[in-house]
């Protein structure tokens, strides 16, 4: 994505570091062969939903939570708020519930990165969310036959 024009960003969410940060993702799951172009609703592709997730962590972490971004379409549109809390937007706990399928595959393909992204401080951390989450069952460590009864 080129740097914002007024007409696809008139607020200026976009600033190069995270449309950069954006890119970098995609180039990271490139050249570990893990590229997944199926489609994804409000996402274009899954690709989409992993980078725009992460920019947004990382947006938040610099204290940009109004920069969070909703979908891949443009003009930008913020992050939306809950279908069950109207006047909320959706926190990482909703997104993770959301689209805890797609996430656990990520965090099961980039266990380094998604390890390390889930303990950065911010307030919109769905990979945080996910670690706190009793249905993470990839953060369970598996009992030992001894401690099945
Ligand atoms: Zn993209």
């Amino acid at each position: 994505m080129e740097p914002s024009s007024g007409k696809s960003d008139p607020a200026n969410h976009f600033h190069a570091d995270d449309v950069l940060f954006h890119e970098l993702v995609h180039a990271l799951r490139m050249m570990r062969g893990l590229m997944d172009l199926s489609k994804i609703r409000d996402w274009d592709n899954i690709e989409d939903l992993n980078a725009i997730m992460l920019t947004n962590i990382y947006n938040s972490s610099n204290n940009r939570n109004g920069d969070l971004r909703g979908d891949h379409g443009l003009p930008f549109r913020v992050l939306g708020n809950s279908p069950m809390y109207p006047t909320k937007q959706i926190d990482e706990s909703l997104f993770y519930n959301l689209y805890s399928t797609d996430i656990d595959r990520l965090c099961l393909s980039l266990l380094d990165l998604c390890s390390g992204v889930a303990r950065v401080s911010c307030r919109w951390n769905p990979l945080r969310a996910r670690v706190n989450s009793a249905n993470a069952s990839i953060y369970a460590p598996p009992l030992a036959p001894s401690q099945i009864r």
